[in-house]
């Protein structure tokens, strides 16, 4: 177990962050069709010296869409149609692989690639053989990089966004934190060019208020990330125990800047963690693919709250078409989402027995009823 991250120069601390993931755009990473070779070979630089420091070094490198359109000539930088966006996807992704294998390389690392889809991560089994890969990996000196593996994953099962598949692969990978290179220094409290803007340093805690301050879409139009998908990611890590940075990717050297390595205090903004759930709690946080919504009344959303199970009588609707087993969201009276869990019945079954008591149950189902709509041990707070 490492120390405590408090600051942004922690997150270049072996003591405080043994693992790091590294996620790289793909404004950054490739301009006019190219990849922008002498930036990253920059940053390559950069990860040896994490390594050195004696960090190990998850890249989640995004990219192999804007080469591939490039190269095929797509319109929209391969972002058109999903077709194209695959097509892309699988010319640029072996340009991009070979380039970050080379460009590590030149120091002595070896790099290992990964392609994932959304389900890779959401189903538990898979979930663990990519977390025992990346680990594999790690303790075996390589660099892995990751990318989602865009030529297979259809519109309603992809991440769309590698800032998010970040978040989900340093939950796999048991990272301490994870830096997300953007086009800006940070988050900043409104639109950052508004004048008045400034940049927060630290959050604790990604609130509603914190989610007013982001304005959607990527500034470069390459990339999908934009500040909304950072703020899911550092949700996402955040309930995982992970730490995660917003930093200006757009420097020579920009974990250096960031992290204050050449003095100072570093620039940024730092999400610092808020708990750490037992694994498998923190993986069912982080699962992304909601099947339904249970919507409880002001009794149950306190009882939630202390730790309890989800009891069929403090339901009060039931929306989605799911199954026993899979993952619901529990909104609040006013719509706020208060907890994930898995389902213990299926949709049409909350809906028949949502506001009975216990004894009550039986009659409807047909059978004994189960102890709760979701257990606790089977349920995160959001
Ligand atoms: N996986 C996509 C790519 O390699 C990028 C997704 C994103 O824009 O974050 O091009």
């Amino acid at each position: 177990m490492t120390g405590t991250i408090a600051t942004l120069t922690d997150l270049a601390r072996a003591q405080t962050c043994a693992r790091l993931v590294v996620k790289v755009g793909s404004a950054l990473l490739v301009q006019g069709g190219e990849p922008r070779r002498q930036w990253l070979a920059g940053l390559a630089g950069e990860i040896a010296a994490a390594q050195a420091r004696g960090q190990q070094v998850i890249v989640v490198s995004s990219g192999a869409i804007a080469l591939g359109a490039a190269r095929l000539g797509l319109a929209k930088g391969g972002r058109g149609s999903l077709a194209d966006a695959q097509a892309a996807a699988a010319v640029g992704q072996i340009g991009l692989g070979g380039l970050w294998a080379e460009l590590l390389g030149e120091h002595g690392l070896t790099a290992a690639q990964l392609l994932l889809t959304l389900d890779d991560l959401e189903d538990r089994r898979r979930y663990l053989n990519a977390s025992a890969t990346l680990n594999r990996l790690l303790e075996a000196g390589a660099v892995p990089v990751v990318n989602e593996n865009d030529s297979v994953a259809t519109q309603e099962i992809r991440f769309g966004d590698n800032d998010r598949l970040a978040a989900r692969v340093a939950q796999a990978g048991r990272a301490d934190a994870v830096l997300l290179l953007s086009d800006i220094d940070g988050l900043y409290d409104r639109n950052p060019r508004d004048p008045g803007a400034t940049m927060i340093p630290l959050v604790r805690g990604v609130s509603a208020d914190i989610h007013a301050m982001a304005d959607g879409g990527s500034a470069s139009g390459l990339g999908s990330g934009g500040m909304t998908s950072k703020l899911q990611a550092a949700e996402i890590a955040e309930r995982a125990g992970i730490a995660l940075a917003i930093i200006n990717g757009t420097h020579d050297a920009p974990i250096g800047r960031a992290l204050g390595l050449s003095g100072g205090e570093g620039i940024g903004t730092l999400f610092l963690p808020r708990r750490r759930d037992p694994a498998r709690k923190a993986w069912l946080g982080g699962r992304m693919k909601i099947k339904g919504v249970l919507t409880v009344d002001d009794g149950a959303a306190g009882a939630l709250r202390s730790g309890r199970s989800l009891l069929a009588k403090g339901v009060t609707g039931v929306s989605g078409d799911f199954a026993r087993g899979d993952v619901v969201e529990v909104r609040d009276a006013g719509g706020m989402a208060l907890a994930k869990g898995l389902a213990e019945y299926d949709g049409a079954e909350c809906a028949a027995i949502m506001g009975r008591h216990t004894d009550e149950q039986a009659d409807v189902l047909g059978y004994a009823p189960r102890n709760a709509v979701i257990h606790r041990d089977q349920m995160v707070l959001l």
